[in-house]
């Protein structure tokens, strides 16, 4: 069952009610997503915050939807999920953070949900998109030297499209 997401919410007062949300978010109310990605559907939303100690606040959940990439091995276009696991902290910043924990300045700044889930979208985001490679199909030039005997190198042709030097 999906739940309406709120708007906004003050992340200290969603862990006091250890708050759980579930719910999606439609591609329209997404548009900077929306223009990085041909998107195949709403993002899934599901989000718990928790009082992680007397001044801080834990976000963890999990975003995903499914995006439609054009792959830069083949050609092709595919469809693929884009996933994002949230593992955040509202609060004070720690001068040695125990963990690797983003952390977001105050637990008591109303945060925009969707903003938010766009983010940590597009930061989860690949760089560069390809197939798997056991779906991948090259086209007919690169097949042919595949085929021939050569050895496959993963990432290969990769290095090579991006100039880079293989060690001597
Ligand atoms: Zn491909």
């Amino acid at each position: 069952m999906h739940h309406p997401l709120p708007e906004t919410l003050v992340p200290r007062r969603a862990a006091q009610q250890a708050l759980a949300l579930a719910g999606t978010v439609p591609p329209s109310a997404l548009p900077r997503l929306s223009e990085a990605f041909d998107l195949g559907g709403p993002v899934t939303v599901a989000l718990n915050f928790s009082q992680l100690d007397e001044h801080s606040v834990r976000l963890t959940g999990k975003l995903a939807t499914t995006v439609r990439l054009h792959c830069q091995r083949c050609l092709e276009w595919f469809e693929t999920a884009l996933e994002a696991d949230v593992d955040v902290e509202f609060g004070p910043a720690r001068a040695e953070p125990e963990t690797d924990r983003e952390i977001v300045a105050g637990d008591d700044q109303p945060l925009a949900l969707t903003e938010f889930v766009e983010d940590e979208l597009l930061l989860s985001a690949p760089m560069v998109a390809t197939h798997p490679e056991a779906a991948c199909m090259p086209p007919g030039e690169l097949r042919e030297t595949l085929s021939t005997g050569a050895v496959r190198r993963p990432f290969g042709e990769l290095g090579h499209l991006l100039g880079r030097k293989e060690p001597d």
